[in-house]
């Protein structure tokens, strides 16, 4: 009883300290809203912000002066240190996703108007002339320095927001703060844990009402990150174009999948995944979780079947109202 009391108290101890302060930040950065609430001082609070703020400056595709416009303007550009690191995180993502994830879609990109919202559905010429030039292996990282082979343009939005969830992590880490919880567009970094002890629980936007989540993961040192097709589209003649190109037919990626949901310890790794387990779908995306048990994902398909790898199953409640069908991936 004596030893029960004792840990009961050093708990109270310890889940008092650092929980004092909370500072909050909500702003619009990468295109997106964003909201921090951290558990320290509200000078680290600025500081995340305006790390992601300048990380925003450096990956725009959109702007001409960050580093990817003048890159995607000349093919050739001097890297800052942050810049070589995301890209160099990127290409291995799109190694080993074989693709899904290519981060030199942006010509498929612009071509299908997501980029000017003039959408459009470009001629099979069009596109076969852009897919010509849609292949990461044809980026080069050397010496701080990056090069694009020629018709090229790089895009860093399917990662960015994950790679300024890790660098805010890694903030907090060096100010000591040791618990929060980052939205960042909908890529959440549930940093410790609440005062009370437990876990955080992010919720999983609803497709069809994005103000409301069918669930939530319960979850604790992990970023969560999601991908849906209800994000950014367009309609045209009762079909749906979503913003996630597939970079083998050069359309938007059309397989039955409406959003993914993925849970890891990295930042970059669950935003590059959540695309591009959306582009290789539920088969694909079964085997490679198979092949990579170091992330966990939650797979809504069309017919509101819901795809759960064994531990997002642990982490995943559903809320009330919901009725999909759910389907447990085991290893
Ligand atoms: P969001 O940014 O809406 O949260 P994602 O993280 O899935 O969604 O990133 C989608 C963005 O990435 C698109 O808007 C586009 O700029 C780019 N993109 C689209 N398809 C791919 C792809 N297959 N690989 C890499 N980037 C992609
Ligand atoms: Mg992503």
């Amino acid at each position: 009883m004596k030893k029960v009391i004792c840990i009961l108290f050093c708990l109270m101890l310890f889940s008092g300290c650092g929980y004092s302060n909370v500072a909050s930040e909500s702003f619009e950065s990468m295109d997106t809203f964003m909201k921090i609430d951290i558990y320290g001082s509200a000078d680290t609070a600025a500081e995340i912000r305006a790390e992601i703020e300048n990380l925003d400056s450096l990956l725009s595709a959109q702007d001409d002066s960050s580093e990817i416009g003048r890159l995607n303007k000349i093919g050739s550009a001097e890297f800052s240190e942050d810049t070589a690191d995301l890209l160099s995180q990127a290409l291995e993502l799109c190694k080993d996703t074989d693709g899904a994830l290519d981060i030199s879609v942006y010509p498929l990109v612009e071509a299908w108007g997501f980029i000017d919202k003039n959408y459009r559905i470009p001629g099979e010429s069009e596109i076969d002339d852009l897919l010509k030039n849609t292949d990461y292996r044809k980026i080069t990282l050397s010496g701080g320095r990056a090069y694009l082979g020629s018709g090229m343009k790089l895009d860093l939005g399917a990662v960015a927001k994950g790679y300024a969830a890790d660098k805010a992590v890694e903030l907090m880490k060096q100010n000591n703060v040791r618990a929060g919880i980052l939205n960042l567009g909908g890529t959440v970094a549930a940093v410790g844990e609440k005062p009370n002890g437990e876990k955080w629980r992010v919720g999983i936007c609803d497709p069809e009402n994005t103000a409301a989540y069918f669930g939530s993961v319960s979850v604790s040192g992990k970023v969560v990150a999601t991908s849906g097709s209800y994000e950014r589209y367009f309609e045209q003649d009762g079909k749906r174009y979503c913003h996630i190109i597939d970079p083998k037919t050069g359309c938007p990626t059309d397989n039955g999948t409406v959003s993914v949901t993925v849970i890891s310890d990295s930042g970059t790794k669950s935003d590059a995944l959540s695309t591009a387990l959306f582009v290789m779908g539920i088969d694909g995306a079964k085997e490679y979780w198979r092949s990579h048990t170091d992330f966990e994902f939650i797979l809504l398909d069309e017919e509101n079947t819901l795809w759960l790898t064994e531990g997002a199953e642990a982490a995943f409640r559903m809320n009330k109202d919901y009725e999909y069908n759910m389907k447990v991936i085991k290893a």
